[in-house]
């Protein structure tokens, strides 16, 4: 099988989880995240009708946005400050964001760019020490400063859920969801409207993600890597 086969089996996989779940299908974004390939690679995929793609390196966003301006492109990676003037001119929506003094620079630079940033907050729901994210306790208040931010519009929230245990990943991704209710309350009308993103879910657990609520799932190996099977 190739790239375009994969995409389109997932895409319809896709379908088919969220009508079981009792979702529509139009509600839910597959994100094919490149970051092991190349501009050539992405083509193939946009042929098979593939429009979102993340990314988790600047410098690769940087390259393939600029082949590929008409797709949308996802920056889902570790943010560094210095390079977030590379970051947010190719990015439709950073899912990244944990840290109060990188929300302040993305906001500066957007700024200065003439847009409004798209922002997912990302949480540590399992707790790993090795997980990036904002600790659950801590959501609250990294909200509330990142919606004080004129050119930050916070779309939502982020989780990765540890690997190997379907169930574990199930109840870390209920988690981010009840997360999500539950700060949506504390927003505005205006900033709880846009609050409505969950990207959650990858190539072993995007179904899990599925059916606990996730409105984007990033995934990589089961688009381009021959050598995933599950
Ligand atoms: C690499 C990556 C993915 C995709 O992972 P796969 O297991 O290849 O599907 C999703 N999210 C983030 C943040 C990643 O870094």
């Amino acid at each position: 099988m190739g790239i375009q086969e994969r995409y389109r089996g997932i895409q319809e996989e896709l379908a088919q989880e969220c009508v079981r779940a009792g979702r529509n299908p139009s509600e839910v974004t597959l994100i094919a995240v490149s970051k092991t390939v190349g501009p050539e690679e992405v083509g193939l995929a946009m042929q098979a009708g593939a429009r979102d793609f993340g990314e988790n390196r600047p410098d690769e966003l940087m390259c393939k946005a600029a082949v590929h301006p008409q797709a949308t492109w996802h920056f889902i990676g570790n943010i560094q400050s210095r390079r977030i003037h590379d970051i947010v001119p190719h990015a439709a929506l950073i899912h990244s964001l944990f840290h109060e003094n990188h929300a302040r620079k993305i906001d500066e630079v957007a700024r200065l760019e003439g847009k409004v940033q798209d922002v997912l907050l990302e949480v540590n729901v399992s707790g790993e020490q090795s997980k990036g994210g904002v600790a659950l306790q801590d959501a609250p208040e990294l909200l509330s400063l990142c919606v004080a931010l004129p050119n930050v519009r916070v779309r939502g929230l982020m989780t990765m859920a540890p690997q190997g245990d379907l169930n574990v990943a199930r109840e870390v991704f209920e988690g981010l969801a009840a997360l999500k209710a539950q700060l949506r309350e504390t927003l505005e009308p205006q900033a709880a409207a846009a609050f409505d993103g969950l990207s959650m879910g990858m190539s072993e657990d995007w179904r899990e993600a599925v059916a606990a609520g996730a409105t984007m799932v990033r995934i990589g190996r089961a688009v381009f890597s021959d050598a995933f099977t599950d």
